[in-house]
Order: C-alpha cells, then sequence, then structure tokens
C-alpha cells in the first residue's frame, strides 16, 4: 500500500477537499502547503490527509505540483481547533485555513525567517594577494572587510559597495554568498521580574491560588469591576509560566490594544512581546507568526485574529473584556475568539482566564452551571471609591440638543469644581435624519432602508450603512421647501451645542468621525489625562480600557433605544455599558457620580442594575432568557440572504425553510423563524432578508446544519442570491 494521493484544502469556497497524485520522491506532510494545479490557474492549498484511495479512478487525478513546507504550519492540536472551527462554523476548510494564515504564507512564501544574505571569502580568495588588485579599490576593500569574517549584505552595501563588485568577484572564485538562518534566542536565560509587585489582596491571592493548583486546563471566569485589580492578576499569573519557559497569549478588544496595556506586560517582565493587530502590514504579521512558533516571543498580546497564532510551547491564554463584541467576527469564518480560546485552552491542556467587569450572560451561565471556575474581585484596588448613580425621568421636560436641564445644571456643578465630565451618546454625526419642516419629507439612502445621517462639519449626508454620500440637498424631495431641519441628536450636534452652553470650557469628541486618523486617539487620551479638556463627548468607544481619574460625573443621554431595541442582547449591552462607565468614574479623594436619561425610569431592569448591581441584573435577565427560550438556554443559528431581486431571496430561504422542516433531524424542539426582514431590510439596493434557526442543544443545531447545507447548496437559487450561515450570531 503507498499513500499516493493528497487530500488537499484550497481556498475555494466549496465545503471540500481535492486529491491529487503525490509523484514520486516529492513529500507532502498534513498541515504543510503544496502549490497545486486547479483549472487554469495553480492555487497554494493545505494537505489535510495522504492515503490510499480516491473515489476518481488514478488517470482522472491531476498530478500535485510543488511542495512548500516541509513541516506542518500548525500543531496538530491547532489544526485539529482549526477543522473544528470550520465545521462548526459552517465554513469552508480551505477558506478557514487560508484566513488563518499570514497573507504571506497564503503567497507561498517561506514559513521561516527571512535568511540574511551575508558574503565570505572562498578558499582561492582567502590565498590571493591583495596587491594584485591594485587598479580596483573597491574589489581590495571588499576582500579587506571579508578577511575579518562573514559580513552581511546590508553592511557591504553600507559601505556604498556595489552588486557590480561583488560579482566581479564572485566570477573571480574569491567570494561566495552565504545564506544564514537568524539565530534564535532563547530568552528563558534572561527572564526575569523587572518591576516591583504590589501586595496582592486576599481576592487576588485567592484567584491566583486557584488558577495555579491547577496546571492543566481549566476556565476561570475572572470577574471584578475597573479597577479592581484584574490585570495585577494577570501579570502575576503569567509569572510562573515564563519563568517555565512557556508562552503566553493576551487576548484583548479592538479598542483595548493602547500602548498603556502593552507596557505594563512590558514593564514587569524582560521577555520579548509581539503584538498582532489590523494596523500590522504583511511583514509584520508573518513575523509575529513566526515568533509564536519559534518561540522567539514568550508573550503575545493580540486583537481576535492572534488567536490562530502558532506556539511553540503555549502556557496561558487570557482573555481580557471577554464580554466584549469585537471577539466575534462578523464576516467569512464567523467565529466567537473567547469561545474558541476556551476551546484552544482545553486541546492545549492549559489554563484560560476570561476577565470582565460584566461577564457575558453566556460565560455567567456557563460559571453558575460549573463549567467554569467562578473568580470574583470585588474590590476597587488602590483607593478609589464606588461611583453614585441616579436615573433622570426626562418625560416631559425640554431637551437641549438631547441635555435635559437638571443634566445641565450637574454638570456646571462638577465642571465649576475643576472636574471633567463624560457625555455617552452612541451616534455619530450631527443628526440621525434630516427633515422637511413644511411637510415632513425625511432624506432616505436611495439605496438602504434607512434615513441619511447629517454631518454638519462637511456639510453631507451620509449612509452610515452603505458609506453613501451626498451634499445636501438645497430643497425639500416632496415639496420643494427649502425648510430642511435636523432631527434627533447625534455627537457632532452635541458638542456644538456644549461650546453654547459652556462657552468656558473646552469639549472634545471621541467617536469613529473624530478618529479616523492613525493616532488621533491616544493624541486626544493624552490631552484629556492632562485636562486639556473639561468635557467629553463619546460614543461606546470611549467606555472602554481607559482610566480618567479627573472624571467625575458619567451621563448616558438615550438609554431608551436599548431598553426598546428588537435585539435581544441589547439590554445586556446598556448594562455592560453602565457597569463599565461607572468604573471610570471618580477617585478617592472625588467620588464619581453616573446620570441616566429615560423616559422610563420605572422599568425592571434599569432599576435591578441601579440598585443591585451587574450580578443581578445577569441573574433576572438569564432568567428572562429562560423563559423566552433564548441563548444560553437555546443554540441558533442565523441565515441571511439578499438580492437585488426581492422576491428571489424571500423564494430562496422559503426553500430553505423547508428542507430544514424536511431533514430528519428536524423535530418538535427545533424551532425556525422566518423568512423575516433583516433589521435593515435594504441596504446598498440590496433587499435582505434572513432565517433564525433554534435548536435545544449544539448537536441538533450542528446536525440539522450538516444535513441540511448540502442540500441547500443544490438548490437553483444558491446561485443567485448572496447567502451565509452565522452560527451563533451576536446580532439579530
Ligand atoms: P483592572 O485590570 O481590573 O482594571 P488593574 O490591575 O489595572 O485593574 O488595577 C488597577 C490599579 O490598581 C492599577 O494601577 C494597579 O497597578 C493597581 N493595583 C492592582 N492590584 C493592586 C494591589 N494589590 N495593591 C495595590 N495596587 C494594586
Ligand atoms: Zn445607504
Ligand atoms: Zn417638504
Amino acid at each position: 500500500m503507498t499513500l499516493d494521493i493528497a487530500k488537499v484544502a484550497l481556498p475555494v469556497p466549496l465545503d471540500k477537499t481535492f486529491d491529487y497524485l503525490i509523484k514520486p520522491n516529492t513529500y507532502p506532510v498534513i498541515g504543510g502547503r503544496v502549490r497545486v494545479p486547479f483549472g487554469r490557474q495553480h492555487l497554494i492549498g493545505i494537505v489535510v490527509a495522504l492515503t490510499d484511495h480516491s473515489d476518481f479512478p488514478r488517470e482522472q487525478i491531476k498530478p500535485l505540483g510543488t511542495v512548500i513546507d516541509r513541516e506542518t504550519l500548525w500543531s496538530p492540536a491547532l489544526f485539529g481547533l482549526l477543522k473544528w472551527a470550520s465545521q462548526y462554523y459552517q465554513y469552508p476548510l480551505g477558506d478557514t485555513l487560508a484566513n488563518a494564515m499570514p497573507a504571506l504564507l497564503r503567497k507561498g512564501r517561506e514559513a521561516s525567517p527571512t535568511a540574511l544574505k551575508s558574503w565570505a571569502l572562498t578558499e582561492a580568495g582567502k590565498n590571493q594577494p591583495l596587491t594584485n588588485l591594485k587598479r580596483a579599490p573597491r574589489q581590495v576593500q571588499v576582500l579587506t572587510v571579508l578577511q575579518q569574517g562573514v559580513t552581511s549584505h546590508e553592511a557591504l552595501l553600507a559601505q556604498e559597495i556595489s552588486s557590480a563588485t561583488l560579482k566581479a568577484l564572485v566570477e573571480k572564485g574569491w567570494i561566495e554568498e552565504k545564506t544564514e538562518q537568524p539565530k534564535l534566542n532563547n530568552w528563558l536565560k534572561h527572564f526575569e521580574v523587572t518591576e516591583e509587585k504590589p501586595r496582592l489582596n486576599e481576592e487576588q491571592a485567592l484567584a491566583i491560588a486557584t488558577v495555579n493548583c491547577n496546571p492543566d486546563y481549566g476556565c476561570y471566569l475572572l470577574e471584578g469591576v475597573t479597577g479592581s485589580g484584574k490585570t495585577e492578576v494577570y501579570l502575576n499569573l503569567l509569572e510562573p509560566v515564563l519563568a517555565a519557559g512557556k508562552q503566553a497569549l493576551i487576548l484583548v478588544p479592538e479598542i483595548g490594544l493602547t500602548p498603556q496595556t502593552i507596557n505594563r506586560f512590558k514593564r514587569r517582565f524582560n521577555v520579548p512581546l509581539e503584538t498582532i493587530h489590523s494596523g500590522l502590514n504583511d511583514t509584520e504579521r508573518l513575523s509575529a507568526w513566526l515568533a509564536g512558533r519559534d518561540n522567539q516571543a514568550g508573550i503575545i498580546i493580540g486583537t481576535r485574529s492572534a488567536l490562530f497564532t502558532p506556539f511553540a510551547n503555549l502556557g496561558i491564554i487570557i482573555v481580557d473584556e471577554e464580554h466584549d463584541l469585537s471577539y466575534k467576527q462578523q464576516d467569512s469564518l464567523r467565529y466567537h475568539a473567547r469561545d474558541i480560546a476556551v476551546l484552544r485552552a482545553n486541546k492545549e491542556n492549559i489554563p484560560v482566564i476570561l476577565g470582565s467587569a460584566t461577564p457575558a450572560l453566556e460565560s455567567l451561565h456557563n460559571a453558575k452551571t460549573g463549567k467554569y471556575h467562578h473568580l470574583t474581585l470585588t474590590q476597587r484596588a488602590g483607593v478609589a471609591q464606588k461611583a453614585r448613580h441616579g436615573v433622570l425621568d426626562i418625560k416631559g421636560l425640554y431637551l437641549e440638543s438631547g441635555l435635559s436641564a437638571p443634566l445641565i445644571a450637574q454638570m456646571r456643578k462638577h465642571l465649576q469644581a475643576g472636574n471633567q465630565v463624560i457625555l455617552f451618546l452612541n451616534r455619530r454625526g450631527f443628526s440621525p435624519a434630516i427633515m422637511c419642516h413644511e411637510c415632513g419629507w425625511l432624506a432616505d439612502c436611495q439605496r438602504c432602508d434607512i434615513h441619511y445621517t447629517f454631518h454638519q462639519q462637511t456639510g453631507e449626508l451620509r449612509c452610515h450603512h452603505c458609506g453613501g454620500q451626498r451634499p445636501i440637498m438645497p430643497q425639500c424631495g416632496g415639496c420643494g421647501s427649502t425648510q430642511l431641519i435636523p432631527v434627533g441628536v447625534g455627537t457632532e450636534q452635541l458638542e456644538q451645542q456644549l461650546a453654547t452652553l459652556f462657552p468656558e470650557y473646552k469639549a472634545v469628541r471621541i467617536d469613529r468621525d473624530s478618529t479616523r486618523r492613525k493616532g488621533s486617539l491616544e493624541n486626544y487620551l493624552e490631552a484629556i489625562k492632562n485636562n486639556e479638556y473639561q468635557i467629553l463627548i463619546g460614543t461606546q468607544m470611549l467606555a472602554k480600557g481607559h482610566h480618567f481619574p479627573n472624571v467625575t460625573l458619567v451621563a448616558l443621554i438615550d438609554v431608551d433605544s436599548a431598553l426598546f431595541s428588537n435585539d435581544f442582547r441589547a439590554s445586556e449591552r446598556l448594562a455592560q455599558l453602565f457597569i463599565q462607565v461607572a468604573g471610570r468614574a471618580g477617585r478617592a479623594s472625588k467620588p464619581g457620580e453616573v446620570m441616566l436619561q429615560t423616559h422610563h425610569p420605572e422599568h425592571a431592569l434599569l432599576q435591578d442594575l441601579l440598585h443591585k448591581g451587574y450580578d443581578s441584573f445577569a441573574s433576572a435577565a438569564l432568567n428572562e432568557r429562560k423563559q423566552a427560550w433564548l441563548p444560553p438556554y437555546t443554540y441558533l443559528a442565523l441565515m441571511r440572504a439578499e438580492s437585488n431581486d426581492n422576491d428571489q431571496v424571500l423564494q430562496f430561504l422559503q426553500q430553505v425553510r423547508n428542507t430544514f422542516e424536511t431533514s430528519p433531524r428536524f423535530n418538535q424542539d427545533v424551532c425556525i423563524m422566518g423568512p423575516n426582514p433583516a433589521p435593515l431590510a435594504r441596504r446598498a439596493g440590496r433587499y435582505r432578508w434572513q432565517l433564525l434557526l433554534q435548536a435545544p442543544d449544539r448537536k441538533t443545531l450542528q446536525q440539522l446544519l450538516n444535513i441540511a447545507k448540502p442540500m441547500v447548496q443544490l438548490l437553483p437559487l444558491a446561485k443567485k442570491v448572496r447567502w451565509s450561515i452565522d452560527v451563533e450570531p451576536q446580532d439579530l
């Protein structure tokens, strides 16, 4: 029996692998890249199996092209995890593997650090009397340098040696090119703790001891308010791991990867540290990936995608702000990095710590049912006090650009005391709509089911969904009146209003519009710390990962939109935002205050949150979810479909529904809802519908999808509409 067939996963949107004949004397490896003919082109794919069997006769199978890797790119644990993720999230294996690789590897670049080109004397060169070369001073120079030893190409270029000179010497047979692999560095030899550690409080010590007493897999939910010392716990947990020569992976939300975060880890340990995030170029990304694999980094801190980095010897995974939405990928492989981190830890048999002040309800549920260990930090480390909070009933009150008189008065009080104020409003732009004052006509994006947002600064109408923009029209599109007025309040308008209300204080707006330029967020944060601004206006962005010791008042301008949203997770997100911002306000000498403006102060959820805290809110919310058969008590998959032809999408999803309903796995415990219009029913000219699948457990959901998906793919309409499956969707 010879294993003469390689099964190869290719980056094509098909749920299968492709067979290729292995030519004699070529040695593809499982998990390694190969180049293969595919149609009229050549593609780079990953070998997933070597076998002696194919469903096709040998003469129909094309031979494998070149073998790129002699060793697998992934450890068995990580390769297994990627295959699992492809299955679970219903995304083709070839695409999944391609996405998990740095772009340069996808393009066929060698999976090793760039070799250094250098030059050395040959035997003939060593015996060459330099006096023979009087008329070639450059050549003499090269030979003289090389007599001292092997010299890098770069170093010679720096001495203004030309390629022609080198070539001439090569032709004479006096020098030769050498390629040298960069030396691997053993960071463990120099490992040390490089700063003084604070004395741990009892809760911190207990949390650390709990994790440390079991070196194997365990998932720990570390719940502690902002400033309670979670990062200090992470640092303490890393210490024995690094001291044993093992590596650490720290995942942070997209906005959380700030210089402050990185510096805390750099200050503590004398260990090489790499960061992985969307700002890296291809070379940097490959280099970070290799640093993990070759044990050239002891610590890797990164956003979502860092999860798939290979490690030589991974010892611990930390997921900071585990509730954060940016851990869920919203396209291609729609994975949740927190969930896969737990699975990776399990496969690698190491501990994983999920940290948050406001754990996701899913995680709390797992802690309550004993799947995760629950560790809590209840005290704020250092000296900060708990913030006071109050609800402002704004029913019937006049609002000035969204601000009620009592809030304005409160702001004045805090500002006059020399403190800073944060106002949260999750709406960019000047106003979320432009309306005709005479006939009520609204300016709508032509391609989406949504009003244009008015951006006064640029005089533009912008669609926040398709990105379309146009100058504001001079006249109403309905009656021709010129009286067009902004409706509703966005951050831009709030900023303007504040300049009128508080001319003596400086306001700054932190949102995606104002921080588009690289580094501008850091600059703003620095300026805020230096008290250059007194009023901070922000969207969600401002709630995460930053400490503002001089902020004593935090106000949520509009909580009603979250209380009455269609998305069942909206209230959870509001609660998380509230706790996160409450944690940013105040310190010992200056207690903080949080205010919420609402038309519904009696709302049970708000009351729970305000008077009993996040845990109580979470228990009540979990209870509601249980009654309503929602996650984490059931498992969801969302089929999204869109097309320019409304009837086609609807018909397609109707057929999908039938496919599910006639599947042998379908039973009474499974529920299908839809087709329903997507929250944004038309976007960029395409009609969008969705179908929600709800099952009592993961297994049933997976079996349903696994059986139905191939049948759905065979539907003639499946090729006409754009569709996707989102397993455990975060946005409904
Ligand atoms: P979190 O990550 O929960 O927001 P941090 O670990 O950043 O909390 O701690 C908040 C602040 O308190 C930091 O400045 C940190 O250095 C300090 N800190 C943490 N633990 C202790 C401790 N045991 N004793 C004194 N200061 C501490
Ligand atoms: Zn649009
Ligand atoms: Zn009009």
